[in-house]
């Protein structure tokens, strides 16, 4: 049912960018769709952000010779006008160490910066295009201009701004191809000079994270939470971003409520909306749900954000989660083992809307996926479409993060939350104090 709906969807409405037209149809959508499932609670979280939208773009290279159009698109979160005409230098990855190397070169510069990882030395961990930028701009950086990785003039968009709000310089994609052409002119001692220009809007939007519910049989004042984005980009349909975690939590919660047995404790199913202008919706739940004391009630949370065909769980709680987790999949496997493995991962990483309620306790959990290369290379990319989704991913996702939902909720009890002292020590293992603070979320001074 879940990829009927997401094609029907992606048909008919489109893209789910937060605060368009096609947003609203899209929380409509799951809105009814959860009531007609036979939902008994179903309600809408309203937020107001500020939301951005794409205007024009244009890029051009010159030599002194004369000008090159390069095709680009916006990153979100850029200047609503900019024009800018910088000397184009190379910054590799855009790492402090890729930085520090250029000197006062970046300073009025345009950077050309990959998106992802390429070439690093070992043991070098990526940053996210927010975080380059941002330490671009420290630098005094004049324009950005980020090459995606992946082939065939992929274009790719997505935030530069760590907290959402508008960054002051501007910054666009380039496609793998035609960084590299620029890159081989550099080298070859070419003095090329960038302008680069854009135009935007942005407006304050009500938004809302669409709700349901399915009351627990014996501890409803328990709450596991399993939510999703539902929000896309609009260069494409958002068909896998994150059409495959928002629609496959619609049809689980359809299969949940016609299902003659109830889970134990309360499964309450979140899509989230403006995930991708930077987890504006679960930002937004999770400070309703602090200043409520209703965070104390959330258990855990399960985050499907591009999932399809689990493999496992991820998981990133205090003492007895990932024991209760590799219970928890030895479990399935027993029952369902022809294609699941139930690996358990202790990997914790950021940007998806599990973070604000990691970052507050919350235990998360997410399914361990592998979509493959011609999924992941249209990641916010003009080609995340429907052709990409196998309605079996989908199946799956249903079908393993459902009976882990059962699992959980039938435990005698559940492990507790962090605490602020093991919060600390497990994010600073897992090397994400550095992300955290360049985006000004680490909790602590
Ligand atoms: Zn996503």
């Amino acid at each position: 049912m879940g990829y009927r709906w997401l094609s029907w969807s992606s048909a008919r409405i489109g893209h789910r960018l937060t605060g368009s037209p096609q947003g609203e149809q899209a929380q409509a959508a799951a809105d009814s769709l959860f009531r007609a499932s036979g939902l008994p609670v179903v309600k809408r979280f309203p937020f107001t952000a500020q939301a951005w939208s794409r205007g024009t773009v244009q890029l051009t290279v010159g030599d002194g010779n004369g000008f090159l159009h390069v095709q680009a698109v916006a990153l979100a979160n850029t200047p609503l006008e900019a024009s800018v005409e910088a000397p184009l230098i190379d910054a590799g990855n855009g790492l402090p160490t890729d930085l520090d190397s250029l000197g006062d070169r970046v300073k009025g510069a345009a950077l050309l910066v990959n998106i992802g990882l390429v070439a690093a030395s070992e043991g070098a961990r990526n940053l996210h295009r927010s975080e380059k930028a941002k330490l671009a701009m420290d630098r005094g950086a004049a324009a950005l201009i980020f090459v995606n990785q992946a082939e065939g003039h992929v274009l790719l968009t997505g935030t530069a701004s760590i907290d959402g709000a508008l960054i002051p310089v501007p910054a666009a994609c380039i496609a793998t191809e035609d960084g590299k052409t620029l890159r081989e002119r550099l080298r070859a001692g070419q003095a090329l000079t960038a302008r680069l220009g854009m135009r935007n809007t942005s407006a304050v939007v009500t938004a809302s994270n669409v709700i349901a519910e399915l009351p627990g049989t014996k501890k409803p004042e328990e709450v596991i939470v399993i939510g999703g984005h539902l929000d896309s980009w609009d260069l494409a349909t958002g068909a896998t971003d994150n059409g495959l975690g928002s629609f496959s939590i619609l049809d689980l919660a359809r299969a949940m409520a016609a299902m003659p047995f109830k889970p134990e404790r309360t499964i309450r199913f979140v899509l989230f909306m403006g995930e991708e202008q930077g987890l504006l919706g679960s930002r937004a739940l999770v400070e309703a749900y602090r200043a409520s004391g209703e965070l104390n009630r959330v258990k855990c949370m399960i985050n499907l954000d591009m999932s399809g065909h689990p493999q496992g769980f991820g998981v990133g709680g205090p003492d007895g989660w990932s024991e209760l987790l590799k219970r928890s999949c030895a479990s399935i496997t027993a029952i369902d083992s022809a294609a699941f493995a139930g690996r358990v991962s202790e990997e914790v990483w950021l940007h998806s809307d599990h973070q604000p309620f990691l970052l507050a306790g919350v235990p998360v959990i997410y399914p361990l996926s592998d979509l493959g290369k011609h999924v992941y290379g249209c990641y916010h990319s003009s080609c995340d479409d429907i052709h990409l989704v196998d309605p079996q991913a989908m199946v799956d996702n249903v079908r393993f993060v459902g009976a882990l939902a059962y699992l959980l909720a039938a435990e005698e009890s559940l492990p507790a939350h962090f605490t602020e002292e093991s919060l600390k020590q497990r994010l600073i293992g897992a090397g994400l104090e550095q992300p955290l603070r360049i985006g000004g979320d680490w909790p602590w001074p």
